[in-house]
């Protein structure tokens, strides 16, 4: 069965975090460290706090690697799921139109006590420009709310009418308690009145997104030396990689072979997927060409090129203007660019109301815009949609993030 990469949205303290954890938890996808420290790290009532979860991924995370988003990755019965974990923040919406344009699916997690709000309905919008059509939506806190059919259908109704307005559909509406546990993997005895799927069923229905990568992408995150040997640190963007593979290293377009692969406390590994973060010992002698944002893949459908051409989203105070200069970001790449020209703008406002404006020289704070950009050095990239070399963030004096989107032709 095909890999279901799935972005989870939702207001902050909807419950996101709680319900990832949750639903590794009753799926017996937890490993025994990640148990026990649940168990230490409970509330003050001395229940399960299952958001702890997330933090505990953050810390296995291999070199202590940063990420755009955070990935959870996780095999359940036949297939591989990928939980795109985005902030739920307006400034930090680059981050979500690049976490999102990898996602097949979208769960969307409401708390049932205040309903959809207007930073969610912005982030609907956003999935359906992104082309996700696969969405459940998870009306979480039953709980607190006594288990009842009216709160529940209030926010459902809602929830389906404001997604009717804007030409989508959810495949489900479930009513969950991240915290008890019901209707994520166990039917709730608590809500007999529910006759649909578990949120776990319901992530199993989904379709996949037909052009699943199977290509290797893997962006050079750093090179370590340990002892004389040289260790090519990153995380596997999509692909699996193995042993005694030879990969091609992009830009320079040269071949390297798989000697070893290295993980934090698991020797011998022969193999290892799309989401892991791990090490990779080459055979060759000469590495000294490997640097921080090259890219191993075993395909050759990856581009290099200076002008590039893209669709931003832009979430800086501070109007993107032609002439301005960014640093261009992707993947593990970053070079200095100079915007040549912008068109095709669209405003989009904070309770998600879309708005095409006239052409300009500049792009303010909540537009979308299609722009070209000549790069100071060439960058790999790749123009299909669903690749994380296709997506790229613009950010000015290296910290504050302008605008991500992602490059077409
Ligand atoms: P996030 O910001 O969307 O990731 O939200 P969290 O998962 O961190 O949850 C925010 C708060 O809501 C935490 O204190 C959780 O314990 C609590 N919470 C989450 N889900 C439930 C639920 O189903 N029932 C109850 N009673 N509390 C919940």
């Amino acid at each position: 069965m095909d890999a279901l990469n799935a972005v989870i949205i939702g207001h902050v303290d909807h419950g996101k975090s709680s319900f990832i954890g949750r639903l590794l938890y009753d799926l017996g996808c937890l490993s025994h460290e990640q148990m026990e420290r649940l168990n230490i790290l409970g509330n003050e009532n001395g229940e399960l706090e299952f958001a702890h979860i997330m933090d505990s991924f953050e810390e296995e995370r291999l070199f202590g690697m940063t990420m755009d988003t955070s990935n959870i990755s996780f095999k359940h019965g036949e297939r591989q799921y990928v939980i795109i974990d985005v902030p739920g923040h307006y400034e930090l919406l680059a981050k979500m139109v690049t976490g999102a344009h990898c996602a097949d699916a979208a769960l969307l997690v409401i708390d049932v006590r205040e309903g959809l709000q207007r930073q969610t309905k912005l982030h609907c919008r956003l999935l359906h420009m992104l082309n996700i059509k696969e969405i459940v939506v998870l009306v979480n806190k039953m709980d607190l709310a006594n288990f009842g059919r009216e709160e529940f259908d209030r926010v459902r109704a809602d929830t389906v009418s404001f997604l009717e307005s804007i030409n989508m559909e959810p495949r489900h509406v479930i009513p969950v308690s991240a915290s008890s546990g019901d209707n994520i993997a166990a039917e709730s005895a608590n809500m007999p009145w529910y006759g649909g799927p578990t949120a776990a069923s319901a992530l199993n229905s989904l379709t996949a997104k037909t052009q699943i990568l199977r290509e290797v992408c893997f962006p050079v995150q750093d090179v370590y030396e340990f002892d004389g040997e040289k260790i090519i640190a990153g995380r596997i963007e999509s692909g699996s990689i193995f042993p005694g593979q030879r990969l091609m290293m992009f830009p320079d377009r040269a071949y390297y072979s798989v000697k070893e692969i290295k993980k934090f406390g698991k020797p011998g590994i022969e193999r290892a997927d799309e989401g892991e973060c791990v090490g990779l010992v080459f055979g060759e002698k000469d590495l000294t060409a490997i640097k921080r944002g090259a890219v191993f893949t075993d395909s050759d459908d990856f581009r290099v090129g200076a002008r590039l051409k893209g669709r931003v989203f832009w979430i800086s105070g501070e109007p993107c203007a032609v002439g301005s200069r960014y640093s261009i970001c992707c993947a593990t790449q970053a070079a200095p660019g100079r915007v040549t020209g912008i068109s095709n703008r669209v405003h989009v406002s904070v309770d998600g109301e879309i708005e095409c404006l006239e052409s300009a020289d500049n792009l303010s704070l909540g537009e979308i815009a299609d722009i070209e950009i000549d790069s100071d050095r060439s960058l790999v990239f790749q123009t299909a949609n669903s690749s994380k070399l296709s997506n790229f963030v613009m950010k000015k004096d290296e910290v504050l993030i302008a605008g991500g989107g992602s490059f077409h032709d």
